[in-house]
């Protein structure tokens, strides 16, 4: 097989050794017979995988006994529905910051429930940094303020957590969740689909403050109701069972690589790596303020963009996939993941310095 680096923003790379474990007890689970696929969701088998995963994610993000850990379906997509119908709680606005592509995705679908009061929007910036907090407009009745902590399309990531007093904080982590510690009690709410830095897509992880759920709109689906699932472990109806077995793995491989801390200091040496080229060169450009560069997806342009084709052309020749940026902004975008080794983004700068020489 040759060597290929995956450089996709979702479904993305998984750890080798969670592939290798997975293909391994494909067909036999711990000698139960049978693939983790056939197994019945309540049976002790398949019981004793969820409650460890969920015992794993805990112990990696430092969840306090007062959140409750949710394995849901559905995406992120879903939860730009599920968060209003769950947490307004009587109130008629929410709080939205603006950053990109997937916070307006959010605020699109929280409209339809509530008034959203825009707090800030990088708009005036291209989208390229996040106003600062001393110019937000906080709404102190709002329920609850949500936001994008990193951008996927965009590449733009909030490493500061705003603080707003008594109102929850509704984050989307979906593309850096487990890339860097953060503290769990500071929200009242955070969701990420796996695709990205957790494990297959199907699965969507909610962790949220149990005081905050149990009051739905009116009309809500059973199904979009958090206390249900609370209520039921997570097996109100059939949970995504596999994409659950390989989260479940990539956690255990990310406790024996050290915690969220050591992967980390990886995830900051791989983003330099790359960033510090970039900004090297006028034969590329990364649009990202320095403060708000995402370490996990990095887009970039070429100055003469009549070279994109031909530069993802020779890429896809060595190896390197997926580095077409997405339809909506064009350009480029590496998305390097924790699964993503340093030599992935060793290769990736060292193709690109070869095309430089080749085309500057
Ligand atoms: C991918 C992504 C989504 C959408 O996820 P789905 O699983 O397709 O619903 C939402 N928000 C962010 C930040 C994402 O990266």
């Amino acid at each position: 097989m040759t060597q290929i680096y995956n450089f996709s923003a979702g479904p993305a790379v998984l750890p080798k050794e969670v592939l290798q474990q997975a293909s391994e007890e494909m067909l036999d689970w711990h000698g139960s017979g049978m693939s983790v696929m056939e197994m019945s969701h309540r049976g002790k088998e398949f019981i004793t995988i969820a409650q460890e995963a969920e015992a794993d994610l805990r112990e990696l993000m430092g969840i306090p006994a007062n959140y409750k850990v949710l394995f849901l379906q559905g995406g992120a997509h879903a939860q730009f529905s599920m968060i209003p119908m769950n947490l307004l709680r009587g109130k008629k606005t929410a709080d939205y910051l603006d950053t990109g592509i997937w916070a307006q995705k959010a605020i699109e679908e929280a409209s339809r429930y509530c008034e959203v009061n825009i707090v800030a929007s990088a708009a005036p910036q291209q989208y390229r940094q996040v106003p600062q907090q001393s110019q937000w407009k906080l709404n102190p009745d709002a329920a609850f303020l949500h936001y994008t902590s990193n951008e996927t399309i965009g590449g733009l990531e909030m490493f500061w957590t705003p603080q707003v007093g008594e109102v929850p904080l509704v984050v989307d982590m979906s593309s850096h969740i487990l890339s860097r510690p953060v503290d769990v009690s500071q929200y009242g709410l955070i969701y990420a689909g796996a695709q990205k830095n957790i494990g297959p897509a199907g699965l969507t992880i909610v962790i949220v403050r149990e005081d905050l759920i149990g009051e739905t709109l009116p009309g809500t689906p059973t199904m979009f109701n958090y206390k249900v699932h609370a209520d039921n472990e997570s097996m109100y109806n059939t949970p995504p069972t596999y994409s659950i077995y390989i989260a479940g793995l990539v956690f255990k491989w990310l406790k024996a690589k050290g915690g969220l801390a050591a992967i980390e200091k990886l995830n900051i040496e791989k983003s330099e790596l790359l960033y510090d080229y970039l900004d090297s060169t006028d034969f590329y450009n990364s649009p990202i303020a320095l403060e708000n560069r995402s370490r996990m997806n990095i887009p970039f342009t070429l100055k003469d963009s009549t070279l994109d084709a031909e530069f993802l052309k020779q890429a896809q020749a060595r190896g390197l996939l997926q580095l077409k940026g997405h339809r909506l902004l064009g350009g480029m975008r590496a998305s390097i993941y924790n699964a993503m080794p340093l030599a992935g983004v060793q290769a990736l700068v060292a193709f690109m310095q070869d095309f430089e020489r080749a085309h500057g």
